[in-house]
């Protein structure tokens, strides 16, 4: 890590589904108490947002196989690569555009739905959730504050969602925010403020602040459960989807997933949801870049949030802004330590060129975060310690039957000069 090489790294801390979770918090019945809550809300969304009606009001993102891409991979790292890969298209998602949408929108749900029912305005899960669309419910939720603190991706889930509903929206944002998310926030009528530190600092001081108010609610990307669980709830969709393709996932037909990772909680919930579906036919890693592996750090030392990657000089400075955390979520990290199978980082020079050669050979524009799981294929074949992994689960003779899904987890937001500056960058 602190020669900024690209790593595969393998779990040994993983033994299994079963025994991971014998000693989860979290268990089946959180998901589907997830599930249900966005299946209240879907009336409520079919009516309110267009881009979410053809899909009966459920916020969710299509999958699409990349046969150019991967042969690409094959050619460019000298791999042979047998199975097939897919993308999460997640960087499609209705009302936000990035994986954030999943964990944030979800939160701001559940908060909005607690306030409705404790003040009586909604007489349980039964009502009519299409009220949350009323004047009435606008004006009731305009005495309350949501605020977060961001590099920018959580607050445009946090903020979109949040306004919509008629709260009032504080985003504090971290000094490597960009400038046109910023400005997007402001003109849908979120209070943006900017500070001059990073990530962590800019959230601690955004929990202060809403500490400080009765009538303010905190997003916390860094202990938040009900982010977490918002995001578990993908994988039960997911399934459906493989099936659609006619994809088989069990013990000789391995499906390997790599998510990109800032703080933990979407990698994190992806994973969780995603074991209690294959199990361990499901090989699950997270993706860094070489210059921010904080959830690597974090559980290759046992110390989880307690360590940063400024410990072992790392400078924490990447292109891909979606993942610049340089510490990771403490009650994440600790839980997925018992679930991922591994991770792997990605050089910056790397995921520069797979997001040009994404646009070139697919017609997929991702953001640079959202490239950093679609190296893992390669990965996995290019280095000593993928084909060992493959050999430790007795995998060698069933890659031809594999399936590579890499989690796209953003893109569609980018303004069209930035897409072209990121594309110009690659080539
Ligand atoms: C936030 C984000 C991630 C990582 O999610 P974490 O929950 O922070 O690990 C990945 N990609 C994009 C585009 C993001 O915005």
């Amino acid at each position: 890590m602190m020669r900024y090489e690209p790593i595969f790294w393998m779990n040994d801390h993983y033994k299994g589904v079963e025994v991971a979770n014998k000693v989860s918090q979290f268990g089946k019945e959180d998901i589907r108490d997830a599930e249900a809550r966005l299946e209240r809300f879907a009336p409520y969304f079919a009516e309110n947002f267009e881009s979410t009606r053809a899909n009966n009001g459920i916020i969710e993102s299509d999958i699409t196989k990349i046969p150019n891409f991967k042969d690409f991979l094959e050619k460019e790292y000298k791999v042979s690569i047998p199975g097939q890969m897919y993308l999460k298209r997640d960087d499609t998602l209705p009302i936000a555009g990035t994986i954030k949408a999943r964990g944030a929108i979800y939160e701001v749900l559940k908060h909005a739905e607690t306030l409705a029912l404790e003040a009586g305005i909604l007489s349980g899960y039964e009502d009519d959730y299409r009220k949350f669309g009323s004047q009435e419910f606008k004006d009731f939720f305009s005495q309350y504050k949501v605020m977060v603190g961001t590099t920018g991706n959580l607050g445009i889930s946090v903020g979109l969602m949040g306004v919509s509903l008629g709260f009032e929206v504080i985003i504090h944002m971290s000094y490597d925010a960009k400038e046109w998310k910023k400005k997007y926030l402001r003109d849908h009528g979120v209070v943006v403020i900017e500070h001059k530190t990073n990530f962590t600092e800019a959230v601690n001081q955004g929990r202060a602040e809403s500490d400080a108010d009765p009538k303010s609610y905190f997003v916390d990307d860094e202990h938040s459960v009900d982010l977490f669980l918002g995001y578990t709830v993908g994988p039960c969709r997911l399934k459906k989807q493989l099936e659609e393709e006619k994809i088989l996932v069990d013990e000789d037909h391995p499906l390997f997933v790599f998510s990109p990772c800032g703080i933990g909680g979407s990698p994190g919930g992806t994973a969780f949801g995603l074991k209690q579906i294959y199990g361990d036919n499901v090989h699950c890693f997270f993706a860094q870049p070489t210059h921010m592996p904080s959830m690597l750090v974090g559980l290759v030392t046992e110390k989880y949030s307690k360590v940063s990657v400024a410990d072992i000089e790392v400078d924490a400075k990447t292109n891909m802004d979606g993942l610049a955390v340089p510490r990771t979520s403490g009650f994440v990290a600790e839980l997925m330590h018992n679930y991922f199978n591994g991770g792997i980082t990605i050089s910056e020079e790397d995921q520069k060129l797979l997001l040009t050669k994404m646009i070139d050979l697919e017609d997929i524009h991702l953001e640079p975060a959202a490239l950093a799981g679609t190296i893992g294929p390669a990965m996995l074949f290019d280095t000593e310690e993928g084909r060992a992994y493959m050999k430790a689960y007795g995998l060698e003779d069933k890659m031809e039957n594999a399936t590579y899904l890499a989690w796209a987890t953003g893109g569609s937001m980018v303004p069209k000069e930035d897409m072209e500056a990121f594309y110009q960058q690659g080539k």
